[in-house]
């Protein structure tokens, strides 16, 4: 099953090289459908990590792919520039926040990242504010595994023992803890208040990820933080940098997150969904006095720029799968799979070895009271033809959005029946 030169030589997320979990081979993948290299099927609870939201092999995204290779598959962005990123910066600016205009196109999610902290830190030096360098971020986030998208990751579940001082010392605030749906609850926001009384004249901006708490424990908060944030963050002169780089195109029943709120960031980090899954890119987009600012400042310029920076064929795609999105009711069919996970992710409430269930839009997360034996359970969920990948405490699905009804009630099934008669590992 497993491949001995894959399992000798290729490194996988988070894996030990001495100890590698085994890695299932794929062959193809199409609709919502994994096809192992033995023939063994297994339906998409991932989208591949939050973006093959069309399902794999679509034919218009395939399509756009071949289009583009036609004319060309890429080209350097300095001093030159293509239709397909123009035409994807003019659809993207409809749908994202309107303050937000200014558009750069990075390589993946960490990237835009860093790009946005560098945007900040470029904001202030521009107007002499040299000091102000730091970033303060609630803990719990995730927010890239680069170095300083590293440095804003929960303290804890990130990557901070390992790197230690060799990491920028970052300024943490505790996680949001009103739930979306309960009654807010404002001592949510006084530790951040408290936080930039003391700090802000170091502080560039404050960076998290609305209402999402994604790869840092998959939690779901009140919209009310995003505004009291915002309002915190004026009055004590911080840039707002909101991570949607999960969120984003529709996942938690908004086209964007800040949209639960009605809040906007300075500073916007978009990537994962935005080619559906086919390649990678992210866009960093800021608003005009942000840019303007930096623009005026000693450098003059904003100083990045990769090699692969809007890469056409990229653009191509997420032109293609963007505008797929909005062709759709994509909004009243994250609500269909919403309602399906609540009915049958809720059947696990009660059990003693589960913490807590929770579903938004398409996100049904099990939060369980002690980690998975990852391998036992990665090995069960292919067994039953499903493919989920839990870690830590969470065995979690977001499907791409094209799952049918029979297809997600197959998924679930199979998932609350593995969960229903886990062996748990004891603490
Ligand atoms: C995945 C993710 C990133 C990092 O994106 P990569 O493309 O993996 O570099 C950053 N922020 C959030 C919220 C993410 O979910």
């Amino acid at each position: 099953m497993t491949d001995t030169f894959d399992l000798q030589h290729i490194w996988h997320p988070y894996t030990s090289m001495t100890e590698p979990l085994p890695c299932f081979k794929v062959k193809r993948a199409f609709g919502v459908t994994i096809e192992l290299e033995d023939g063994r099927q297994l339906i998409d609870g991932m989208a591949s990590w939050w973006c093959a939201i069309h399902g794999y092999h679509h034919p218009e995204l395939d399509q756009a792919a071949i289009d583009q290779l036609q004319s060309m598959s890429h080209i350097m962005f300095g001093g030159l520039t293509h239709e397909p990123a123009i035409a994807l910066g003019k659809l993207l600016l409809s749908i994202l926040p309107p303050s937000l205009d200014k558009i750069f196109y990075a390589d993946s999610g960490s990237v835009a990242v860093e790009v946005a902290l560098k945007m900040a830190v470029q904001y202030w030096t521009a107007q002499g504010r040299n000091a102000k360098t730091n970033f303060v971020t609630p803990r719990s986030g995730y927010h890239g595994d680069t170095w300083n998208a590293m440095s804003v990751c929960d303290p804890v579940t990130g990557m901070h023992q390992v790197f230690g001082s060799s990491l920028p010392n970052r300024i943490f605030v505790p996680a949001p803890q009103t739930a979306f749906d309960a009654v807010w609850d404002q001592q949510d926001v006084a530790e951040l208040e408290r936080t930039l009384a003391l700090h802000h004249d170091s502080i560039a901006a404050l960076i998290l990820e609305p209402i999402v708490q994604g790869a840092g424990g998959m939690r779901f908060y009140h919209p009310e933080y995003l505004r009291q944030a915002k309002l915190l963050c004026e009055k004590y002169q911080v840039l707002l940098i909101f991570d949607e780089i999960a969120t984003g195109f529709g996942r938690t029943g908004k086209m964007f997150a800040w949209e639960h709120a009605q809040v906007e960031p300075d500073i916007m980090c978009i990537g994962k969904a935005l080619t559906g899954g086919y390649m990678t890119l992210s866009v960093t987009l800021t608003s005009k006095h942000v840019a303007e600012t930096i623009s005026r400042g000693e450098a003059g310029v904003f100083m990045h720029g990769p090699t692969f920076m809007a890469n056409p064929l990229a653009c191509s795609v997420a032109l293609k799968s963007t505008q797929l999105l909005l062709a759709q009711d994509w909004q009243g069919n994250v609500q269909r799979i919403e309602q399906h996970l609540k009915a049958k992710l809720s059947q696990l409430n009660d059990l003693d070895h589960v913490q807590a269930v929770r579903v938004l839009g398409a996100i049904g997360v099990v939060e369980l009271k002690h980690a998975v034996d990852m391998r036992d359970l990665q090995q069960q969920f292919v067994e039953r033809g499903i493919w989920v990948r839990p870690f830590g405490k969470l065995v979690y699905v977001m499907p791409p959005y094209v799952i049918t009804e029979a297809e997600l009630e197959y998924l679930l099934t199979q998932m609350v029946e593995v969960v229903e008669h886990m062996q748990q590992v004891p603490a």
